[in-house]
């Protein structure tokens, strides 16, 4: 399979790596959001969250823990964002998964898409009974 965070993971492509474990593997985002930026992906090849393991699903948090404590402490941002793509929808543009650490500043160049729908009808209650339902099938996906 022509997977470039897979072939990172194996090190047989170039990256910096700050920090791997058994499961996961952490490096530098190669055209970085802001300065710092890093992305945490498990080792073993799972297209976007459907077909992640629960297990590494835990264990990416973890590295991602660890690693935004780093950032945080090397760089001491104003604050931080975690954030992950599934779909090319959601903006996903290379399909094994990954969570990105992103340490920022007030004021830096990053603009996240965060406007809220104000046009939505206002019903919580509604969407909150569905996710409840799907919960409780105990399917991931
Ligand atoms: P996403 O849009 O969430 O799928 O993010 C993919 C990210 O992977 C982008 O921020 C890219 O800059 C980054 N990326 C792509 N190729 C590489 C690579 N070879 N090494 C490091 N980061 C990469
Ligand atoms: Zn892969």
């Amino acid at each position: 399979m022509d997977c470039i965070f897979c072939a990172i993971a194996a090190r047989e492509a170039p990256a910096h790596v700050v920090a791997e474990d058994e499961r996961t593997i952490a490096f530098m985002d190669i055209d970085p959001l802001v300065r710092g930026h890093v992305l945490v992906v498990p080792r073993s090849h799972a297209r976007d969250l459907w077909e992640m393991a629960i297990e590494d699903g835990d264990a990416l948090m973890r590295t991602t823990r660890r690693v935004a404590g780093a950032v945080h402490r090397a760089f001491r941002p104003d604050g931080m964002n975690l954030f992950h793509a599934t779909g090319e929808a959601a903006g996903q543009t290379v399909f094994h998964v990954h969570l990105h650490v992103v340490p920022r500043w007030f004021g830096d160049a990053f603009r996240p898409p965060v406007v809220p729908e104000r046009g939505l009808d206002g019903d919580l209650a509604t969407p909150a009974a569905e996710i409840r339902a799907a919960l409780e099938t105990g399917d991931l996906a």
